[in-house]
């Protein structure tokens, strides 16, 4: 049995034990009730107490509960709208639909709820290539990469796995230098330029030794790369690494519901899709668990203790920070009336307890895409596509605050500046200026790995973070993406071609270094390449 379902088995049994005085609560509330029909508070208890059976039984596999839950939680706002007090017939009615609940408790019914969540979210295994000649490291590889759930592929030649990738594009691949019929790093390098090449992670093999290897690995377009004899083991962790990188971080959610066995429920469904949950049971904790967690999705329940879901939210979105922030609103009032309320609030949509866990999968995934989808809009510069100068800021301040923690990790920041660019934009005109700025950036996405980060510092100049780079083989990668990028040939608008340079300053990040004084010194060494000649690449000593 897989984890998901055991867990859900669990809860399932906390459930109906939890249950008991749930039920002995609402028949005394219904006692009471028929002695003072007209007691306000009493009716309100009530119909929280059916609106909890409503919002939880189904997902436990106990249908019965939800409809009746329903009815009375109907029943109840009624006589409460009323004004009157419960009617004989209500009082009656309310009766039948509480007894139907303990039965269907006492009988039970087995659970649907898991098999629907798997049949939905199946877990896919990566799809990694494995591409060298020799059949000792084909077969261990093949077996590491199966125990560790990825299914394997493997090819001997350059043509078979260029067979293999026409196929279908890998999540990963694992590259050979020397194949018999040619080059690995042309392989890697033909990859790249494929539709979907540059999002996959590429380690390199290789006999070789010397930083030369390295650096020419990571020009072809290699993210890793490893000499034989092998470390297995540091190889997989690696490509485990690098794919997890790709995927973007698990998703956090916030979810707000006073109700714990549908907070457990709804926990359980969400980190079995891998989801960061954070359960937020009162409503007094929201504004402090919304700062303090940062979620990417809130997920609402509408009947809370003391305010609305509908406050908290139109409160939220007073609070620029929070204005785009994915709002789910779970509520069994499936009237069209609470509906608009909930848009109108803000809300992005509005969900139906009880709700099948595939459903409620589909529909966060669906939001929090949609917001991955404008946050990435908005870090990146539309014209480059790389990262926009604030965007590319904060992730050097990241890596500022790893390198406190990890401080024998090398990091590099490379300043770009295309030389006497004003000129190209003068003689050729502004489109022609910006073809160079994209061709450049093309160039760097391609060649640069996956775990370096590149931005567009400002107009025509660029801002790279090097990770796990000496400060030689950060300048010999700088060098040789300057030879290749002064060897393109640029059209002009009459025909002619023309060539372009830029100048770069590298600056390592030394041991308690601040993020201004690491910008600084690659400026400064940038302003020292210029001021040389341009046309240059210059390490800050
Ligand atoms: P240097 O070698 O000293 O860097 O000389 P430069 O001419 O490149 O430097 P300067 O800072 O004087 O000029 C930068 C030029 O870059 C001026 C500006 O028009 C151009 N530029 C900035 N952003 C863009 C853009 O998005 N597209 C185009 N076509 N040109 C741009
Ligand atoms: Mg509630
Ligand atoms: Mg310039
Ligand atoms: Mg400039």
């Amino acid at each position: 049995m897989d984890a998901w379902s055991e867990a859900l088995r669990e809860l399932r049994g906390e459930y109906v034990a939890s249950a008991k005085p749930k039920l002995q609560e609402a028949t005394q509330l219904l006692g009471h009730l028929s002695t003072d029909p007209a007691d306000r508070q009493a009716l309100g208890d009530l119909l929280r107490r059916f609106h909890g059976f409503a919002g939880s039984g189904t997902t436990y596999g106990f249908p019965v509960v939800s409809e009746n839950g329903i009815e009375a939680e109907r029943e109840c706002q009624k006589a409460l709208d009323a004004g009157a007090g419960l009617t004989p017939s209500q009082l009656e009615h309310l009766r039948g639909l509480l007894s139907g609940i303990r039965n269907q408790f006492e009988t039970g019914a087995p659970s649907p709820a898991a098999a629907e969540a798997r049949r939905q979210h199946p877990q896919g295994g990566r799809d990694i290539l494995v591409i060298d000649d020799d059949p000792d490291v084909l077969t261990m590889l093949r077996s590491l990469l199966e125990r560790e759930g990825f299914s394997g592929r493997v090819a001997r030649t350059r043509v078979e796995a260029r067979n293999a990738i026409a196929e279908r594009m890998p999540d990963g691949m694992i590259v050979d230098i020397l194949l018999p019929d040619g080059s690995g790093y042309d392989l890697v390098s033909e990859t790249r330029g494929r539709p979907h090449g540059e999002e996959i992670a590429i380690v390199i093999l290789s006999m070789k030794t010397g930083f030369l290897d390295k650096v020419e690995a990571i020009h072809c377009g290699a993210d890793g790369y490893f000499e034989k004899p092998l470390d297995w083991e540091k190889l997989i962790r690696r490509l485990q690494h690098m794919l997890e990188k790709n995927r973007a971080e698990p998703a956090r959610i916030l979810s707000v519901e006073d109700d714990p066995s549908q907070a457990a429920f709804l926990q359980a469904v969400l980190v079995s899709a891998g989801y960061e949950v954070l359960g937020c049971p009162d409503p007094r904790r929201f504004e402090s668990d919304l700062s303090a967690f940062r979620p990417d999705l809130v997920l609402m329940d509408l009947l809370l203790p003391g305010v609305s879901g509908h406050d908290l939210v139109r409160y939220l979105r007073q609070d620029e920070r929070y204005a785009t922030l994915p709002v789910l609103f779970l509520t069994t009032e499936s009237q069209v009336e609470a509906q608009m309320k909930t848009l109108r609030a803000g809300a992005d949509d509005h969900l139906i307890k009880p709700i099948l866990p595939g459903l409620l999968l589909s529909a966060v995934a669906g939001r929090l895409e949609r917001a991955r989808f404008l946050r990435t809009l908005v870090s990146h510069d539309g014209q480059t596509r790389l990262l926009t100068h604030t965007a590319f800021l904060e992730r050097a301040r990241e890596r500022v605050a790893r390198r406190r923690r990890d401080p024998n990790r090398a990091m590099a920041w490379a300043m770009l500046d295309l030389d006497h660019f004003k000129a190209v934009n003068d003689r050729h005109g502004h489109p022609v200026g910006d073809g160079v700025l994209m061709t450049l950036a093309a160039l760097l996405r391609r060649r640069l790995r996956q775990t370096d980060t590149i931005g567009r510092y400002g107009g025509e100049e660029f801002a790279i973070l090097l990770d796990e780079l000496e400060p030689v083989e950060a300048e010999r990668l700088l060098s040789r993406l300057l030879e290749e990028f002064r060897e393109i040939d640029f059209k002009s608008g009459d025909g002619s071609t023309f060539r372009q340079t830029f100048s770069a300053g590298i600056a390592m990040l030394e041991e308690g270094m601040s993020l201004e004084t690491w910008r600084e010194n690659a400026d400064t060494a940038l302003y020292v390449a210029k001021s040389g000649g341009r046309n240059r690449v210059l390490l800050a000593r």
